[in-house]
């Protein structure tokens, strides 16, 4: 390509960059020359960290880490393959298995990431002469997902957070074929749950299916950490796929899709980012199979977790900023402004601690925000240490 064809293309971009950092939204990494544990070092300073979603401390475990190294001395480095072609190992197989036994449901299917899980289930279920009905605050991969199904001819709805009056009066004014109800359960930029029983009921009545994305629910709520079902006491019934994340609370990476067995049979056979891609590494399902197992074992990391959370919560009210209602490991502190939650954030980490800023379009303008992410392997002093320099900086 000529010299000033290919810098008028990169000029472009630039202009977009420069905008971005005007606005105080340009991002960039940190790399971390530690794993990312409790304590995370950057540039050699040891960080204490309210940025993973590592909520039971397993990401750094190291009786997963061996299942891991043991799953790739036996299976291999790589699948070698898509699941449908020559890829699904009996370690995914097993995987499947138990997550279906876990959550309560006939049958699960593995993908790569949650965000390739949601990818497949949406548009897959919903094509012409279907209707999605989407909660306007849904992860980006949900909102994703449900632009692909509106390119696949579904008219697509977003009702306001969490508003079953509004929700059940777009379904009843729809008579679309397939309806599809859509909602985070926990939301991952303001930790407040959907009102799952509610959205149920409205399903059931409006003979609608409902996807339900659990990234922050799964191995947290609920007895067992089965997830947010468990904590509102839904059955596993046929209506309801249920997503989950495996590289949050599970320590290690990955999700899942949970269902009625004709369901997931027909997800594996119609969506795109299932049949499509690479089947994940085997040693992760053996790592996942390790994971499980502590999930279903940790009620004294949830404690830990819950504990903290009430601590957190606690410690917080006299603070100048907004704490919305969230009972889960993440807890938003509202600040507003993009620069000032930067600089926040900034302040924090020149004392050691590690919290990032969420700004737009992550979360609505006007809006941006900390996000302290809370783990089970924190301490109840981690949690006053935070407490004080926030204090200090009000
Ligand atoms: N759904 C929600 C609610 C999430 O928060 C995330 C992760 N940020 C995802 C889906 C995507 O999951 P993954 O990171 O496994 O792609």
């Amino acid at each position: 390509m000529p010299e000033t064809s290919s810098s008028l293309l990169e000029g472009s971009l630039d202009a977009e960059l420069q905008e971005l950092a005007a606005a105080g939204l340009r991002r960039q990494r940190r790399i971390l020359d530690s794993p990312c544990g409790r304590i995370a070092t950057v540039d050699g300073r040891e960080l204490l960290n309210f940025a993973s979603n590592d909520y039971l401390g397993l990401a750094g475990d190291a009786g997963l880490a061996r299942a891991l190294a043991d799953g790739a001395v036996t299976w291999g480095a790589g699948s070698g393959a898509s699941h449908l072609v020559a890829g699904h190992l009996q370690p995914h197989a097993d995987l499947e298995a138990a997550l279906a036994e876990f959550t309560g449901f006939p049958a699960a299917l593995t993908f790569s990431t949650g965000y390739l899980a949601n990818l497949a289930v949406t548009p897959t279920l919903a094509g012409r002469g279907d209707a999605v009905f989407a909660d306007k605050l849904n992860h980006a991969s949900l909102i994703d997902a449900m632009q692909l199904a509106k390119a696949n001819g579904a008219d697509v709805h977003r009702y306001p957070h969490n508003d079953l009056p509004a929700l059940e009066r777009l379904l009843a004014a729809s008579n679309a074929r397939r309806k599809v109800i859509v909602t985070d359960a926990v939301f991952s930029m303001d930790g407040d749950l959907a009102p799952l029983p509610g959205l149920f009921a409205l399903a059931e009545r409006f003979d609608a299916w409902l996807v339900i994305d659990d990234a922050h629910g799964f191995g947290v709520l609920g007895a067992k950490g089965r997830g947010s079902l468990a904590h509102f006491n839904l059955p596993a019934t046929p209506r309801i796929l249920l997503m989950g994340t495996l590289g949050k609370a599970a320590g290690v990476g990955g999700a899942f899709v949970a269902g009625s067995t004709r369901a997931i049979d027909y997800l594996l056979n119609k969506g795109r980012s299932y049949i499509f891609t690479t089947a994940t590494p085997p040693a992760i399902a053996c790592a996942l199979l390790a994971s499980l197992q502590r999930i279903e074992n940790g009620n004294a990391l949830r404690q830990q977790l819950n504990a903290n959370i009430a601590r957190l919560r606690d410690g917080a009210r006299d603070l100048p900023w907004t704490l919305p209602a969230s009972m889960t490991a993440i807890q938003p502190l509202i600040v507003g402004d993009n620069q000032a939650a930067l600089d926040l954030a900034q302040a924090l980490w020149a004392r050691g601690l590690w919290v990032p800023a969420i700004r737009p379009p992550t979360v609505p303008r006007g809006t941006a925000r900390l996000r302290i992410s809370l783990s089970a392997a924190h301490t109840a002093d981690d949690i006053d240490r935070l407490l004080a320099a926030l204090k200090e900086l009000a």
